[in-house]
């Protein structure tokens, strides 16, 4: 299995270096060169089996040559041992012919645990067989950071560095980060918002002479291995309402189109998905693209859902390669645009291959409120405001086909909004109970590359 960019003018690459590398040197994305399929029947048989066994199957044809069977397996099983559910990703019916896909039970409290820990166990096995070292650095939203730090943590071969925007995470979000105490765990506060975090991550992987020093790897969506990682709960709950006998449909609140991205793999390895419905808040770039064929950036505007409060959404480029049917160029120039201009128009022919993989809708703040408050009586659940996008928007696509909404974080990481929106303050899981007790570890970074890669080269070869 070989891993293209799409900008078309990097090397392609196996799947432990695509995974290992994250970013490639043309500033694209790595995608797998063809996607594979299973049929019918296999998805058929996976009926009854366990989260672990599923994830197995699904990503196995990915991987290649780069862990055996058993290997694998052992590792996948590692990486869910973690989460405080038995079923990893349960699914929990809301309305009539609606469900909430539950995300939240990893050790940091949102979907992003489903990627970062078994990549964290990717990364060490690759790793320690070459007898090699990494540094990880990440941008993050808020949820990214705290999950790579407890996938990463005490690992002997790797150092984390984490970016977040300063004083624009929740409390809940930047405690998960800042009171990680091993010494390879490193969280930075940066004066700016999240796309200035990604900016200067992007910035950082282009400066090749920084990225060979410190051997640069990136953890962030644009890692192939955490998209991949995240296919395989559309494959459970499919399963899980019928499929493949009966299609179904998803709702995804998304910013950086990463989780959404892993449904369309889904749908591309012969999944019945029905629609794949982009779920934003008031920055909402990705639905006005939809609607207008304009991808035109116009700054953040902070929300009570802030792991979505991106305007740059990365991922986005791995759906407009295969819209402009795999023309690395074509990429190429458009990122060119966004980088010089702000924005660019998506062509007619790609627009029309979006419009069939993808449907969307927005929230505004009012409405992602209003929804977390409904939600408690009509549907007996207490919604974190990032599910709240997704169930508001999911009211518009109601239909005989079963609907899953995904639930992307536990309410408790959003205490203060839920209780503004329903007047209830949602509990921590015991397990961390004591977070607001434990010390914290920061340090503060300015928007500026040469600054973050002092520190960066301060923590790692001190
Ligand atoms: C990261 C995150 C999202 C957005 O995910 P994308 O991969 O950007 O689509 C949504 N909700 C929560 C809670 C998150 O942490």
């Amino acid at each position: 299995m070989r891993y293209v960019s799409t900008r078309g003018a990097a090397p392609d690459l196996s799947f432990e270096d695509a995974m290992l590398t994250g970013l490639a040197r043309d500033g694209g994305l790595y995608v797998p060169a063809e996607i594979p399929t299973l049929g019918q029947g296999d998805i058929a048989a996976m009926a009854g089996l366990s989260y672990e066994e599923i994830a197995f199957r699904v990503m196995r044809p990915f991987i290649g040559d780069t862990f055996t069977d058993a290997e694998f397996a052992d590792l996948i099983d590692k990486a869910y041992a973690g989460f405080g559910h038995a079923a990893r990703a349960p699914l929990k019916q809301l309305q009539p012919n609606h469900y909430l896909l539950e995300l939240f039970h990893g050790p940091t409290l949102a979907f992003k645990d489903f990627a970062m820990q078994l990549i964290g166990q990717l990364f060490q096995a690759a790793l320690s067989r070459r007898g090699d070292r990494v540094t990880i650095v990440g941008a993050t939203s808020g949820d990214t950071g705290s999950a790579a730090m407890e996938a990463f943590r005490g690992l002997d071969n790797v150092d984390v560095f984490i970016l977040f925007p300063h004083g624009r995470v929740s409390e809940v979000q930047r405690r998960q980060m800042t009171t990680v105490t091993e010494a390879n765990t490193h969280a930075l506060a940066l004066t700016g918002d999240f796309d200035d975090c990604q900016a200067r991550l992007k910035d950082m992987f282009n400066h090749f002479e920084f990225r060979d020093r410190v051997k640069l790897a990136g953890v962030n969506s644009i890692n192939w291995a955490r998209v991949l990682a995240q296919v395989v709960y559309y494959f459970s709950a499919a399963v899980s309402l019928g499929a493949p006998l009966r299609p179904v449909s998803f709702c995804v609140p998304t910013g950086n189109f990463g989780d959404i991205f892993a449904g369309y793999i889904a749908k591309k390895m012969g999944l019945p998905i029905a629609q794949l419905i982009i779920a934003t808040n008031q920055n909402d770039i990705l639905h006005r693209a939809m609607v207008s064929s304009a991808y035109t950036t116009e700054g953040v505007t902070p929300s009570i859902s802030p792991s979505m409060d991106i305007q740059v959404s990365s991922n986005f480029e791995r759906a407009l390669f295969d819209a402009y049917g795999r023309d690395g160029n074509a990429v190429a120039q458009l990122m060119d645009e966004l980088k010089s201009g702000g924005g660019f128009k998506i062509s007619q022919g790609a627009m029309q291959a979006l419009r069939e993989s993808f449907a969307s809708g927005r929230a505004s703040e009012a409405e992602t409120s209003a929804m977390i408050k409904r939600a408690v009586p009509e549907m007996g659940e207490l919604l974190c405001p990032h599910s709240a996008v997704g169930v508001h928007v999911a009211q518009d696509f109601q239909s005989a086909v079963p609907l899953v909404t995904l639930a992307t974080a536990h309410p408790a990481k959003f205490p203060d909004a839920v209780e503004a929106a329903a007047g209830t303050r949602p509990p921590l899981p015991a397990r961390m109970a004591d977070l607001f007790d434990r010390p914290e570890r920061v340090q503060r970074v300015e928007n500026d590359l040469t600054a973050i890669e002092a520190v960066i080269e301060e923590g790692v070869f001190a």
